[in-house]
């Protein structure tokens, strides 16, 4: 009997910032392709799995429900309309401020103070097995909140390749999010050169 397919999920390196920032890589994780292919990393309950256990918010085997991969997918899109209102200059959407202050109230992404006979007074992070998704909603969402506030709020942008929907940090004056999107920006650009019509932004 045939379970869940694999890893197929093309290798697509993450955008700039994205491996500083998790929730940066949580907001790309739905991606528009060229030639209208949509690639969605979290779009079954494996996949979202091994999205989460590749971040170290998870261990391999949580063996996650389709409830938790929605809930993962739900948080993301409240992290790219927030990501979106910075950029775009808009207000805050009050739904996804709503959400992700939830998930960062929901468990605590804290390492709480514990006493144990033998080791005294220490911090430790809890994992509790039914847990693992709220501890990971949490980092994920005070993640966004740092990002969205911190001193790297300032160079968010949207990758400038269309029909890229990818977000990134911004350094000088490239805003792509790979090789492969600046190289199509370059080449449309080319185009409209060529053709006479003006050159996008
Ligand atoms: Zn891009």
């Amino acid at each position: 009997m045939n379970g869940e397919p694999g890893p197929v999920e093309p290798a697509v390196p993450p955008a700039p910032g994205a491996e500083q920032y998790p929730a940066l890589d949580l907001a790309n994780s739905a991606i528009v392709l060229p030639g209208g292919r949509f690639l969605d990393l979290l779009g079954t309950p494996g996949a979202a799995g091994r999205w989460l256990a590749g971040h170290g918010l998870a261990p391999a085997d949580a063996g996650l429900g389709e409830v938790c991969a929605a809930r993962l997918r739900s948080l993301r899109e409240q992290v790219r309309a927030l990501v979106a209102s910075r950029v775009d200059g808009c207000p805050a959407p009050s739904d996804a401020l709503a959400a992700v202050n939830e998930a960062m109230t929901k468990a605590p992404a804290a390492a709480l103070l514990r006493w144990e006979p033998a080791r005294g007074l220490h911090r430790a992070v809890t994992h509790p097995a039914d847990r693992i998704v709220e501890h990971a909603l949490a980092a994920l969402a005070t993640d966004a909140a740092d990002l969205l506030t911190g001193a790297d709020a300032g160079r968010l942008t949207a990758c400038g390749s269309p029909p890229c929907n990818r977000f990134l940090l911004r350094h000088g004056r490239r805003h792509w999010c790979s090789t492969r999107c600046g190289d199509r920006a370059r080449a449309a650009r080319a185009y409209a050169r060529r053709t006479g019509r003006p050159a996008e932004a």
